[in-house]
């Protein structure tokens, strides 16, 4: 499977890598002129100038120029060639009736169609690449022999990486050192176990399978390592596979599929109306190539075309919206979904708190002590102020200048607690750590000091106290009896009951015995430390926005039932005396069903769970038909992420692994930010059939005029150009400008969307179909027959094509269907709330300037076909007098007028539905 020709020396390197498996690390390090320290920062420099950043070049799957050619050939464009064809043909068969200025006007119509929709699409495609430059990959890589925070684009061949649990690998590397470290390879060869990696030099005959080789794009799960990183950029395994399977389609999401489905089922009904129309002309004897031209007008008209490119910019805009929020959406189907949402699983500390970790109270020899400590009682406190400010997994980075801790912020807090004690550093050489993990709880280190080799436990006090054989008290260490083990339990309670969060510390002496595990046991307590956490200040309020919008919210965290309950009712999210606290244990030992049920209480938490029983919780609540949305940051939350309808992974304290796992990450980690993505989400939906209602109007003022024409001894009303110039022309930006509404303030009041509901829903459909498109068509045929009547037609008089008085009344309905179309502008910002609210401050226009722009459009453009000679030949129109303006006046209040009435009994109806329900949800 693997080319040998992946396996020669890199010429570019000059430097022969290719057995770098085969190598001691030493050697490894030589043959990169490379040292354990890393490089310099200026050879990493002269690197980077040589070898490039350290980057996947997207390739485009298509060039630019035969995406915009593609808008011209797709089937319906294809249509409208047909047809101009036969409008010239027509014109050379039959001269002198107009036939080839219809024909350029199609010809036009699919230039402008066209390099419009290219235009969203190519819009959105930006859009997107612009957000995945919003959260650069950042790396630990040693220059100048220092642990450095760099963006993953600087490494070069030679520098030397840490990697640790939940690290996407950056680059090529060969691993220098090892402790536990296990990666996963999905990404390059779809196995999903994980495999471990050691740095032992290796005769595996290829890359992928050396064990002692780390390859960019697969992800470190467990354990820790040091790296020298040999190939980056499109010279990784990585790239070579971007390079031959980057195609650049990401595939159409739910909402896009959608819209591809009712385009079509639009474009069919067009087609038989066209095909109707043509009969019903042949029976009436209208000549042949103008009644086939008609038809194929009819079908253009109606073919929703623009549909698409137009969801997909109103999709793309709102991840751009989010992004503003601090939502950064990875996957566009993330959107729909998002608005779509009816639970919200999270986190809580970090994400409903500010993770802002503050020593608040000790527990020590029997005794509760607040900070700052008593100096009377220092020196008992030493013991765990000791394991306090060693017991940690920190490391020392620099940023730029500055120095700068990595890890939890809890431990930062216990390091700075233990720093009273005493100054001197380095007293204590770690030789070993037992990391911590969500399941086990705890986590120790094992020092050697003056005095002999010490190990230092932290972890959950439920977890640390049966590993505990004595505890420090006032007369020093003593056997740890049953009365002791309950008055720590009653301390536990007190602090987790302000809603601390309580951690115990313990120790022990061991020998020269092997480091394993197993050492965690026969511990001295040296007792409990009570860590605050504040919420964030956004939080209530996000919470109650949630709880308005219809969607519960749920917390799970690792952290004790009596803190996570504290912490819940501070912030809003449990009211009730007596909220359902599922423990870890309790979801153990629940059958699916049991669950179920659980999660029918109004109110449920989930404290002391572990990672993966995330999953289980998500995928309970999919059963029940919920659409899910949940936080996490760790490797073992990627399952319950990728599960998930919308994963959400956090921006700053989370791993690489969960934020590839995920559809959006939070850049600053708030909860607040995921209600607020919610809100946008639900407003592209609304927006998107905003527009659908504006579009779909007009096409019946469209319609209604030949109806008349066929039936009535009339001239035809309103001609296929000018169909043209308002589906293709003036409707255009207008649309666009719905697209692009804000978030209304209702949305986040009403119950989230049924998962089933489609996007043209009959409602809609009448809407547009039976009220605002007849009285649209009224005022258009109603502006015909006025016109006429002014200059003195007489009913049932023909009239030639090119009569000035018949000129006016064409241009004349045309004119009052813009018009109106100005006005259902203004209704369809909302399809229930007055217009007056819809605004801002009672200006209909208020909160969107793209609506003025799309209106000032929309009149510019028909004043152009009005009053330009160029509009007026193409178009077929002529001047119009001031009168004929003002009389369209009336038709447009209406239409407002008619509406808001409409929206108020609406509004109405829905209060009294709403009533009996109220208190549901
Ligand atoms: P949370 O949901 O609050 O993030 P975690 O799953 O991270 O909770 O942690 C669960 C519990 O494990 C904590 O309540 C604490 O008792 C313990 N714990 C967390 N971090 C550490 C650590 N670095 N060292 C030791 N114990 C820890
Ligand atoms: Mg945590």
């Amino acid at each position: 499977m693997v080319n040998p020709e992946r396996l020669r020396p890199d010429r570019r390197l000059g430097i022969p890598i290719v057995r770098i498996a085969q190598l001691v690390p030493r050697d490894a390090l030589a043959s990169l002129h490379s040292s354990s320290g890393g490089l310099t920062s200026a050879e990493a420099e002269r690197r980077r100038n040589e070898y490039g950043l350290n980057r996947i070049e997207r390739i485009r799957g298509e060039p630019l120029w035969r995406q915009l050619a593609r808008e011209f050939v797709h089937f319906f464009a294809l249509v409208l060639w047909l047809a101009a064809a036969m409008a010239f043909f027509a014109e050379y068969h039959d001269p002198g009736q107009g036939m080839a200025t219809l024909g350029a006007a199609i010809v036009g119509v699919i230039l402008i169609n066209g390099s419009f929709s290219f235009w969203q699409a190519y819009r959105a495609e930006r859009a997107m690449a612009a957000l995945t430059r919003l959260l650069p990959q950042q790396v630990t890589v040693l220059r100048d022999g220092r642990a450095t925070r760099l963006h993953a684009e600087q490494l070069v061949p030679g520098d030397v990486v840490l990697v640790q649990e939940g690290d996407s690998v950056p680059a090529d590397c060969r691993l220098l050192e090892a402790d536990g470290l296990r990666v996963s390879l999905a990404t390059l060869t779809g196995e999903s176990l994980a495999q471990t990696r050691t740095p032992e030099a290796s005769e595996a005959a290829d890359r992928l399978s050396a064990p002692n080789l780390l390859l960019a794009g697969t992800t470190a799960v467990a354990g820790h390592g040091r790296a020298l990183v040999f190939a980056t950029g499109m010279h990784t395994e990585f790239g070579k596979i971007a390079r031959l399977t980057q195609t650049g389609s990401d595939g159409h999401s739910p909402l896009q599929r959608e819209i591809i489905h009712l385009s079509r089922q639009l474009a069919l009904l067009a087609m038989a109306i066209g095909v109707l129309f043509f009969l019903l002309g042949q029976a009436l004897g209208l000549p042949l190539w103008g009644n086939l031209i008609f038809a194929i007008g009819i079908i253009v008209a109606n073919v929703p075309e623009g549909l698409l490119p137009s969801v997909t910019l109103a999709l793309a805009m709102a991840t751009q919206r989010m992004a503003r929020q601090n939502a950064l959406i990875r996957h566009l189907p993330a959107v729909e979904a998002l608005g779509a949402a009816t639970v919200i699983c999270t986190d809580k500390t970090g994400t409903l708190t500010l993770n802002h970790m503050t020593v608040r109270q000790l527990f020590v020899a029997g005794e509760a002590l607040d900070l700052p400590l008593p100096s009377d009682r220092l020196e008992r406190c030493r013991p765990l102020l000791d394991v306090a400010r060693h017991c940690h997994s920190l490391r020392e980075v620099s940023e730029g200048s500055r120095l700068s801790v990595l890890g939890d912020p809890m431990e930062v807090a216990l390091v700075e607690l233990g720093r009273q004690a005493r100054d001197d550093a380095g007293h204590a050489t770690r030789i070993h750590e037992f990391a911590f993990d969500t399941t086990r709880r705890r986590m120790s280190t094992v020092h050697d000091l003056a005095e002999g080799r010490l190990l230092y436990c932290k972890g959950a006090p439920e977890v640390l106290l049966p590993l505990c054989s004595q505890a420090l008290t006032a007369d020093g260490v003593q056997p740890l009896d049953e009365a002791q083990r309950e008055r720590l339990r009653q301390a536990q309670e007190d602090m987790a009951a302000r809603g601390l969060r309580v951690l115990a510390l313990a120790w022990r002496r061991v020998g020269g015995e092997a480091l394993r595990v197993e050492l965690e046991s026969e511990l001295i307590h040296a007792g409990l430390v009570g860590i605050e956490d504040p919420p964030r200040a956004e939080v209530p309020e996000a919470i109650r926005r949630c709880r308005g919008a219809g969607i519960q919210v749920i917390m799970l965290t690792g952290d004790h039932p009596v803190t996570a309950s504290a912490i819940a009712r501070e912030i809003g999210l449990v009211t009730g005396a007596a909220p359902r606290v599922i423990s870890g244990d309790d979801l153990r030992h629940l059958s699916e069903s049991q669950l179920q049920f659980a999660l029918d209480a109004p109110e449920v938490l989930f404290a002391r769970v572990t990672a993966d029983q995330k999953l289980l919780v998500v995928e309970a609540l999919q059963r029940k038909g919920q659409v899910v949305a949940v936080t996490g940051d760790g490797v073992n939350d990627a399952p319950a992420l990728k599960r998930a309808d919308i994963g959400i992974a956090m921006g700053i304290g989370g791993t690489d692994v969960a934020r590839e796992a995920a559809d959006m990450v939070l850049l600053d980690d708030n909860f607040a930010s995921i209600v607020k993505a919610v809100e946008e989400g639900r407003a592209v939906y609304a927006n998107i059939r905003k527009f659908l209602t504006y579009i779909l109007s007009s096409n019946i003022p469209e319609l209604v005029p030949y109806l008349a024409f066929v039936v009535l001894p009339i001239p035809l009303p309103l001609t296929i150009i000018q169909i043209l110039a308002v589906d293709l022309g003036t409707d255009m930006l207008p649309a666009l400008a719905l697209g692009a509404e804000r978030p209304d303030p209702q949305c986040m009041q009403r119950p989230p969307r049924p998962r089933a509901e489609r996007l043209l829903s009959w409602p809609l459909l009448a809407r547009a179909y039976l009220f605002l498109g007849p009285l649209e068509a009224l005022a258009g045929m109603s502006l015909f027959f006025l016109v006429l009547a002014w200059g003195g037609w007489e009913y049932g008089t023909p009239l030639p094509r090119l009569d000035p008085l018949y000129l006016q009344a064409t241009g004349a309905c045309l004119a009052a269907i813009v018009v109106m179309q100005v006005a259902n502008l203004l209704a369809c910002r909302s399809p229930t709330e007055s217009l007056l609210k819809s605004g801002v401050d009672g200006n209909p226009l208020g909160g969107n300037p793209l609506l003025l722009w799309g209106i000032a459009c929309e009149l510019l453009l028909i004043a152009a076909i009005i009053y330009t000679p160029l509009g007026q030949s193409l178009f077929g129109t002529a001047a119009l007098p001031a009168e004929a303006w003002l009389a369209m006046l009336p038709f447009a209040l209406g239409l407002l007028l008619l509406e808001e009435a409409r929206k108020g009994w609406m509004r109405r109806r829905r209060r009294r539905d709403a009533a009996p329900v109220a208190d549901g949800g």
